[in-house]
């Protein structure tokens, strides 16, 4: 079967020399650099590694560097009015108080500027009840709590372990079942891995660690306040109470430390088994405390306030030689919630060395076919809004010129072995890559990341090839995939399970991301992260440098199963016009699936196939508007009329794909 991926013959010599000039003590150097000081977006020090990312670009030698800023949304805890829940006895009195910090690890006793945890955009309020516990505040937790065990949360707190899926979706659920606020907490049966010590003597989050984060739904909105268009001066924002996605109760984070002091003395009954964390408490949903705590009650206080704030992304290029309108773009964010050790910064080096090397190439006299984008995104951790406005700002460009986009977050999340989520169209790209790319583990010198990777996680469905999953969201990818339609992936080393998936490594978002956990635990060699920067770079390199785009409709064919007869095939070697035309059906193909008017409900969210699951954003969802048309259905209110929306998403999916198979056919 021909295969446009293997086309690359020209430029592989150059390739060779482009992995092989970024080095793990160039990658080790950048982080250990940019992860001295906390730089929160919206923070001077997060403007000032902009501006030195921005001059190191430049000196690298790559063609323009600049600075692109746009004012949005942001959230800060009040400085003066610290945030924290309490236990309050029958007289108001605080008889118990949660900590306002995590400890500061050595060595950073002295820096300031560590954002104490708290959940960005939670409401303001001190809302006071009785505390019901939900499981991880999934749909289905929800659903048992109320259908089967008969509990009402309308004017409780609820309390959920944070994992499993994203935390704005459990906001979301609390928000609808009725909760007055909401307390999620890192149970040591999800943060903490058997056998390993707490940071600093290990990897494990130590019981006063906290996990930090963003808890809205935005639905691929960007910044709440001017969904659709570019956050710029002149732009018209909503007022603050119209915000999208903004969670309408208080929400605050804890760890386990603190989580065991609420849980302790709560009554009700005993949950199923599987609502049991590793906490040595008794797990009981309440609502509220035993009998003779029963006067006692949870307060909860939150000050933290919402502001507009200038953020800044810094974008790079290298100008295409021979078609200059074809972008690939590199991207990842810089925004830390503190040092961002592993997270995003071990993604920001390796992008950083990507740019030296690329530099160092074209020092040598080589130009990729078509033009590179690099950029270091601003306030991902507020909702992806660096990355969102820049394609609300470019989208005319991008959906007319973007071949593909590949994500650059944090590079490592677990020690076992490389973890690739993509568009079908890249799954031969990727595999072909990685047979090219040696492993990075101990002992297997000379095998491939390939080879590598196979053996520690072989796909189980349907082939004999490691697995690639689709992607959800929770990353910068979003705007670029599931709102424009550019073919997207990203590639990360990571741990061995697949069962927790979306519950993240266990210092995550915390004050123990630091260079050393990297240094020290995750990557010690620094050859994980070698190997992850030159996957992401083999795939810019080729999707950038190939004459016929290595994008391969068959793989999403298979993956649809549909009109896969009625694909062409493409092998000849023709005039450039000609060659152009094969190249502008490839590249279109994954805008094809792009629906103007948006799946119902999320306007932002317009790709048939792949959409973030309306119960997990950090899940995807396949042919999402029939799954969420189906979901629950035996439960609805008027099943006549739920099936019709059945029969109209499979009518959407049908036409769609057809659309889709349409641009693949010989133009005329
Ligand atoms: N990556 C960030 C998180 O998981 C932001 C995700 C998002 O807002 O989609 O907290
Ligand atoms: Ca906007
Ligand atoms: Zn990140
Ligand atoms: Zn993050």
């Amino acid at each position: 079967k021909p295969s446009n991926t293997q086309n690359h013959t020209d430029s592989s010599h150059y390739l060779k020399d482009f992995l092989e000039e970024m080095k793990a003590d160039k990658i080790r150097e950048h982080l250990r650099k940019f992860t001295q000081l906390p730089h929160l977006a919206g923070t001077e020090q997060n403007l000032k590694y902009a501006e030195q990312i921005m001059k190191e670009w430049q000196m690298f030698g790559i063609d323009s560097v600049e600075m692109v800023p746009y004012d949005v949304l942001l959230s800060y805890p009040n400085e003066s009015q610290p945030n924290y829940i309490s236990i309050v006895d029958h007289l108001g009195n605080e008889v118990f108080n949660t900590s306002l910090a995590e400890p500061v690890p050595q060595g950073y006793e002295d820096i300031s500027n560590i954002v104490p945890p708290y959940s960005a955009f939670s409401a303001k309020g001190q809302p006071e009840g009785d505390l019901v516990y939900v499981n991880y505040g999934r749909t289905e937790d929800f659903s048992q709590l109320q259908r089967e065990m008969g509990i009402n949360v309308t004017g409780k707190i609820v309390i959920v372990r944070y994992g499993k899926i994203f935390r704005g979706n459990k906001v979301k659920n609390a928000v609808l079942a009725g909760a007055k606020g909401i307390i999620m907490f890192s149970d040591p049966a999800d943060y903490w891995a058997d056998g390993i010590q707490p940071y600093p003597d290990g990897w494990n989050l130590p019981g006063r660690g906290v996990q930090r984060g963003n808890v809205l739904n935005l639905n691929g909105a960007g910044d709440p306040l001017t969904p659709g268009y570019p956050a710029k001066e002149y732009t018209y924002r909503f007022s603050p109470e119209d915000g999208v996605g903004l969670p309408k109760i208080p929400v605050h984070p804890i760890g386990f430390h603190d989580a065991f002091r609420l849980l302790n003395n709560m009554g009700g009954e005993i949950p199923p088994n599987n609502w049991k964390g590793a906490l040595n408490v008794s797990y009981r949903i309440g609502p509220g405390f035993t009998d003779e705590f029963k006067s006692q009650k949870v307060r909860m206080n939150i000050h933290t306030n919402n502001q507009v704030t200038r953020i800044y992304n810094v974008i790079g290029k290298i100008r295409g030689a021979q078609e200059p309108d074809r972008y690939v773009i590199l991207g990842g964010h810089r925004d830390a919630w503190v040092f961002g050790g592993i997270d995003p910064m071990s993604g920001a080096a390796v992008v950083h060395e990507t740019v030296r090397s690329a530099g160092r190439l074209l020092s040598t006299g080589w130009r990729p076919r078509r033009t590179i984008i690099f950029a270091s995104w601003d306030a991902e951790e507020f909702g992806l809004l660096g990355s969102t406005e820049w394609a609300e700002d470019n989208a005319r460009l991008l959906q007319e010129r973007a071949v593909a986009y590949i994500n650059a977050d944090s590079a490592i999340e677990g020690m076992y072995t490389l973890r690739v989520d993509c568009t079908p169209s890249l799954h031969t790209l990727v595999y072909d890559i990685t047979k090219q790319i040696p492993s990075p583990e101990e002992g297997e010198e000379g095998v491939s990341l390939y080879k590598s990777w196979h053996k520690r996680d072989n796909w189980t469905n349907d082939r004999d090839a490691p697995r690639i999953s689709k992607l959800g969201s929770g990353s910068d990818f979003e705007a670029y995939f599931i709102r424009l339609g550019i073919a997207s992936g990203r590639a990360r080393y990571t741990k061995n399970t697949v069962r927790h998936r979306y519950s993240s490594y266990p210092v995550y978002h915390s004050v123990y991301e630091t260079f050393e956990i990297v240094e020290k635990f995750y990557d010690p060699s620094f050859k994980r992260l070698q190997a992850v920067a030159q996957v992401r770079g083999a795939l810019i390199f080729l999707l950038a440098d190939s004459q016929l785009l290595p994008l391969d409709v068959n793989e999403y064919a298979d993956s649809l199963r549909k009109y896969a007869q009625s694909v062409i095939v493409f092998f000849c070697m023709c005039s450039p016009l000609q060659l152009r035309i094969m190249n502008d059906q490839l590249m279109y193909l994954e805008r094809a699936f792009i629906d103007p008017l948006g799946l119902p409900g999320r306007p932002f969210y317009r790709h048939v196939i792949f959409a973030p699951s309306s119960h997990n954003k950090y899940a995807g969802e396949s042919f999402p508007g029939i799954y969420d048309a189906l979901f629950d259905i035996q439960n609805s209110a008027d099943p006549a009329k739920a099936w019709e929306e059945v029969k109209r998403q499979i009518s959407i999916a049908a036409f769609t794909v057809h659309a889709a198979a349409m641009t693949l056919t010989p133009p005329a």
